[in-house]
């Protein structure tokens, strides 16, 4: 199975429907369906890169791309007393959908550490 047979594949594709916040021709960022904070957003690339660990040198501009892309989304959201971004990787890192994302959850106070 590889990375566009997710669902994320599948909301790139335009095969299923989200609430879509910010698109170009390298990321994607959408609301998270089941949200843990008041703002709580999806940035992903439209490449399938399954998780953090997959990514390689080949893909540094596209990383600084989704940075700075999460970044825009969180201003965008009106976030301005600050926010938490999160990669999530793997098994231990507590990853359920092997397309890479980066979190952006904000609106209450964060806590740490994370459980
Ligand atoms: P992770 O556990 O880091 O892999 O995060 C996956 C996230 O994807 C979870 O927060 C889910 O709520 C979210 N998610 C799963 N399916 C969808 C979907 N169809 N639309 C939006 N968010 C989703």
């Amino acid at each position: 199975m590889t990375a566009q047979d997710t669902i994320f594949g599948k909301i790139i594709r335009k095969e299923i429907p989200a609430d879509i916040v910010y698109e170009d021709d390298l990321a994607l960022a959408f609301k998270d369906v089941s949200p843990q904070a008041p703002v709580h957003i999806l940035v992903i690339p439209k490449k399938p890169i399954p998780k953090l660990a997959d990514a390689s040198s080949e893909d540094k501009a596209l990383m600084g791309h989704l940075l700075l892309t999460a970044k825009k989304v969180a201003e965008e959201a009106g976030l301005t007393n600050g926010y938490r971004t999160v990669i999530n990787t793997g098994s231990d890192g507590g990853q359920t959908v092997y397309h890479l994302h980066i979190h952006i959850l904000g609106g209450r106070q964060m806590k740490w550490p994370p459980g």
